[in-house]
Formats: C-alpha cells, sequence, structure tokens
C-alpha cells in the first residue's frame, strides 16, 4: 500500500486527504501542518469569525472526527524543512523523517510583511491565520481606530466589519483606486462609494512611509503628508507563495511551484495544490497562480485523481467571492478580458451584474446580491452572447 504524505494542512491539504479517501487510496495519509489547528477555512477569517459570528468550531473544513474515521493522520504543529527527492522522504524541523511514494505540497502562502520605520510595533498585525484575528479582535471595539493598510479585498472586509462595530476606519490605498489590481474602475467606485456611505475614510494614492509608537505600542500611521492616530492597524498588501521547500529540492519553481495540468510538478510523484501552485489553464490559454478556495479545492480533487491513477485534467474558469456588509459579490473570470461591459439590474438598490464581453463572447461577470446571474454566467463565460438581451432584466437569462 503506498503513502501519501501533504505538506500543509489548510484547504486543499483537507480536500485532497478526504478526495484520496474518496478516491479508493487504501494506504497510510499523513498530513503534516505548521499551524495548531486541523485544516481549516480562511474566508470567514477576515468576514464572520472576525466579527464573531462564527465560532471556530465551524470554521474547521471538517470536524477531527471525520480523519479519525477515515484514518487520516493530521499531524499540526510539525513543520517540514526538506524533500529528499532520492530517498524519497521528507524531514521535519523536529528532526523527524518520513517516507512517501507520493508528496502532495499544500504549503499555501503567507502575508507579505511591511519593512518600514515601526513596523514592528505592538498592534500592527497581518491577517493570515486563525491566530493573526484572535490577536486583532482583542485588540478591536467600539470607538477605537483601526488604519487599514491595503484596499484589497481583504483589507476592505475588514473595513466592513470594523466599521459596522463602531470603530473608526481609514483605509490607505497606494494605487490611484482601491481594488486596482483586481477589478473595473466602475467596480472600484461603487465599492469606494459604498464604503465611503458606511462611514470608511478611504485615502487613494497615499503611500505608507512607517509608523509612530508610545512604549512599544503603535499609535499612528505616516501615510502621505499625514498621520493617522490608530489602536491598531491591519497591513493587507497581498501574499507570497509558500515555496522554498520545493525550490530547494530542485522542483521547478516561478511564481509558485510550476505544474501541469495534472497538478504534477516536474517530479512525477511530487503535485502541488493551491495558492502556492503555479498551473496551465487551457481554456485561457496562460498560466496562473490563483489565491482562492474554488482553486485549491478543484485542484485537491486533480491531484487525488491522478495519484489514483485516473488521468484527471485542471480545466476551469476561475470563480471568486467578498463579502462586505450585506452584500455578496461574487465574481467569474477576468474582467480586464474584455472590452465590453453591460450592466443588468441596478447599482443604487445594490444588486447587479456586470458581464464583461469580448468581441461578443462572455469572458468575465460581476455580480452583487445576484446569485442567479452569478451562476448562469458560470455557465456562459467562452459563449457568444446577445449583449442587449443580458441588459434587459426582462430576459430570462436561461434562455441565452
Ligand atoms: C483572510 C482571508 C480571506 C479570504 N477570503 C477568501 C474568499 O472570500 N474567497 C476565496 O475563494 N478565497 C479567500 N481567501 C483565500 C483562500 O483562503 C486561500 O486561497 C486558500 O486558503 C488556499 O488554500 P491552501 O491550502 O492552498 O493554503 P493555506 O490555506 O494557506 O494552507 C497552507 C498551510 O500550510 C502550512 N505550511 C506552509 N509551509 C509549511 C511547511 N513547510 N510545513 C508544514 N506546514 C506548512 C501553512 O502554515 C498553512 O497552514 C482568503 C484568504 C484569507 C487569508
Amino acid at each position: 500500500m503506498s503513502t501519501v504524505v501533504i505538506v500543509g494542512a489548510g484547504h486543499a491539504a483537507g480536500q485532497v486527504a478526504a478526495s484520496l479517501r474518496q478516491d479508493g487510496h487504501e494506504g497510510p495519509i499523513i498530513m503534516l501542518g505548521d499551524e495548531p489547528f486541523i485544516p481549516y477555512q480562511r474566508p470567514p477569517l477576515s468576514k464572520q469569525y472576525l466579527s464573531g459570528e462564527q465560532a471556530i468550531d465551524r470554521v474547521y473544513l471538517r470536524p477531527q472526527k471525520f480523519y479519525d474515521d477515515k484514518i487520516i493522520s493530521v499531524r499540526t504543529g510539525v513543520t517540514v524543512d526538506l524533500i529528499d527527492r532520492t530517498a524519497k522522504t521528507v524531514h521535519t524541523t523536529a528532526g523527524e523523517t518520513l517516507a512517501y511514494d507520493d508528496l502532495i505540497i499544500a504549503t499555501g502562502s503567507r502575508a507579505r510583511k511591511l519593512s518600514i520605520q515601526g513596523s514592528d510595533l505592538k498592534g500592527i498585525h497581518y491577517l493570515r491565520t486563525v491566530a493573526d484575528v484572535d490577536a486583532i479582535r482583542s485588540e478591536m471595539g467600539t470607538g477605537k481606530k483601526i488604519v487599514i493598510v491595503g484596499g484589497g479585498y481583504i483589507g476592505l472586509e475588514v473595513a466592513s466589519v470594523a466599521v459596522t462595530s463602531g470603530m473608526e476606519v481609514h483605509v490607505i490605498e497606494m494605487e490611484a483606486r482601491i481594488l486596482q489590481r483586481v477589478t473595473t474602475p466602475e467596480m472600484s467606485a461603487y465599492y469606494h462609494q459604498l464604503h465611503t456611505s458606511r462611514g470608511v475614510q478611504i485615502h487613494t494614492s497615499t503611500g505608507v512611509k512607517g509608523f509612530t509608537g508610545e512604549n512599544g505600542q503603535v499609535k499612528g500611521v505616516l501615510a502621505g503628508n499625514q498621520t493617522f492616530a490608530a489602536d491598531v492597524v491591519i497591513v493587507g498588501i497581498g501574499i507570497i507563495p509558500n515555496i522554498e521547500i520545493a525550490k530547494e529540492a530542485g522542483i521547478t519553481c516561478e511564481n509558485g511551484i510550476v505544474v501541469d495540468e495534472c497538478c504534477r510538478t516536474n517530479d512525477p510523484h511530487i503535485y502541488a495544490i493551491g495558492d502556492c501552485s503555479n498551473h496551465p489553464n487551457p481554456l485561457l490559454g496562460r498560466r496562473l497562480r490563483l489565491e482562492s478556495v474554488p482553486n485549491a479545492m478543484d485542484q485537491a480533487r486533480v491531484a487525488s485523481a491522478n495519484i489514483r491513477g485516473q488521468d484527471k485534467t485542471y480545466a476551469a474558469i476561475p470563480w471568486f467571492w467578498s463579502d462586505q456588509y450585506e452584500l455578496k459579490l461574487q465574481m467569474v473570470g477576468f474582467s480586464a478580458d474584455g472590452n465590453q461591459q453591460v450592466l443588468r439590474g441596478d447599482k443604487a438598490a445594490n444588486q447587479f451584474a456586470v458581464f464583461y464581453l469580448k468581441d461578443g463572447v462572455l469572458v468575465a461577470a460581476d455580480a452583487v446580491n445576484s446569485p442567479k446571474e452569478f451562476m448562469l454566467s458560470k455557465q456562459l463565460v467562452g459563449k457568444k452572447v446577445d449583449a442587449a438581451k443580458l441588459a434587459d432584466p426582462a430576459t430570462d437569462l436561461k434562455t441565452l
């Protein structure tokens, strides 16, 4: 019976272990994760877990009993620091050596850190783990001042939780608009207006130069020509994929661990899935490194199938979601690929979808509080559509 070792115990790792059992793998499955938790979902960390609506047991991907029943060994607090491809073993920082027949690297990513004046002061946080959020929550509170560095999805989700809880919120964004890296100027403007209307103060084209403090505790953020008073600071400026152990083992890496459409690296017995991997997308004709749950789950299923000899390939149009206030944004495809925008619904009522077409073909969609439009968009991507019918709320999208 062959042994599968999984490095990392996040979303992708939890799913691949479950899929392997479902696909009929009977040999040992050993998951090694450096955090003190069994696999959990990160999306609630900047949403319901941060706001206190969801307790930790609702954040876990599956309960411990699942792993016990399926005889999956989940070993927490274990860091892998070396892969020996010749011996087919992994080594942990505790000095242990474990043998594998197939190895899955699911090491995810880590928050990109600032290294500027005062960046090591207490009260400056990054948001990636349960431990990060527990620390942040203990410092949040009505009437306190929070400064969020970075106007991306995570920063804006935190802003919505913080302002709703009665905090004074400033978002500092270096670019000319929030969400610049991920969406269109129109969607950025919509979210800018939404946050401003709820009391969030957004400062674009403003670079953070440093932090001021007192007795080791942050007190202010130096940005642009101002100092913003702060009781707590959250920095959300992107992530870095955890590729180091793969690179040191001679596995090809370039903006992530390079894999083929089967999630296999240049070593036929080593797979890489989730945030850390860079895969080819045959539908879009280019390589992608995605930071999303659907990608982690899909790649996990594909890697499992290939370990089981099923020859399955990964080909999906990327999709993502973000929850801010009572608004659910669901996105499919890349809006930047389009050359025409079609609006359906009512922006003022916070219920609409924007479709992105390229030469008449649907390439992407953003849907706000419009799950039906989102679901149908997922099916219509890649197809020629009638723009006038898309825009007309009287047209049943199913007829397209
Ligand atoms: C706050 C937040 C909100 C998000 N919201 C959304 C959302 O709304 N929608 C969405 O689709 N996606 C969202 N994401 C992204 C999504 O959570 C990630 O894409 C997903 O978690 C990736 O799963 P993964 O298993 O690849 O990596 P991770 O979940 O990062 O898991 C990797 C694990 O491996 C561990 N590890 C790393 N190196 C080693 C090592 N050498 N030895 C042992 N263990 C190691 C890491 O510590 C980590 O625990 C969000 C992410 C964050 C942080």
